[in-house]
Formats: C-alpha cells, sequence, structure tokens
C-alpha cells in the first residue's frame, strides 16, 4: 500500500488547520492592562519611577516631547494588539515578579522595575 500522495496529505493539512482555527476562536482576548487598549505606552526608561509636576515644569521642552507621544513605544504587553489572552497576563505579572527579586538580589531596588511596560 502506498502511504500519502499529494492528495491525501493535502486532505491532512486542511483538517489540521480547522482545529486550529477552531482553538484560536475559543482564545479569550482581554483589553491589554499594560496600554489600556492603546498599543502604545510611554518608555517606561522614561518615567517608570514616577514623573511628578516637578520635572515637567523644570523641562518645558521634555514636557512637551512627553505629552505629544516623543517617547512612545510599542506596547510590550500586547505587541501593539491592543488586546492579550490571560496566559499573556500571568507571564506579564511572573516577569514583573522575576524583575523585582533581581533588583532585590542587586541592591538597586526601585519602584520601577515592577512596571509591566517592560513586558
Ligand atoms: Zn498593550
Amino acid at each position: 500500500m502506498v502511504n500519502g500522495g499529494p492528495s491525501a496529505s493535502g486532505v491532512q493539512w486542511v483538517t489540521t488547520k480547522q482545529k486550529v482555527g477552531s482553538a484560536m476562536a475559543k482564545v479569550k482576548w482581554i483589553l491589554c492592562p499594560v496600554c489600556e487598549g492603546d498599543g502604545k505606552t510611554v518608555n517606561p526608561d522614561i518615567d517608570s519611577n514616577g514623573l511628578t509636576a516637578e520635572d515637567f515644569r523644570e523641562d518645558p521642552d521634555f514636557a512637551e516631547n512627553y505629552w505629544s507621544g516623543m517617547y512612545d513605544i510599542t506596547c510590550r504587553g500586547c505587541n501593539g494588539h491592543r488586546v492579550v489572552t490571560h496566559e499573556r497576563i500571568e507571564e506579564l505579572r511572573q516577569h514583573a515578579d522575576d524583575r523585582e527579586l533581581a533588583a532585590r538580589e542587586d541592591g538597586c531596588w526601585d519602584g520601577g522595575v515592577r512596571d509591566w511596560r517592560y513586558g
């Protein structure tokens, strides 16, 4: 008996693809909590430690750039897709924990390391 053949493998391929399609349909998409659906965020290197009104007052150019979106990057939480899966949220939480642990071990802890914008 001859196994496969072009038409047989073609059918197999279609069947597999349909299975993948229906599995994907079951995924629940959640609005990305990192960018709140914007698909982009301000680069966390700029403000993950928190900016104050003072920072903006002392540097008006910086403030202007900041608000105009010059420091925006594609959201690392959702890669710009604006939505994430539950698994991705768990992953982001885990990464934040990992960064916090590493920062504490290094003794250079600051609040910014838990920022989910780091992905
Ligand atoms: Zn996002």
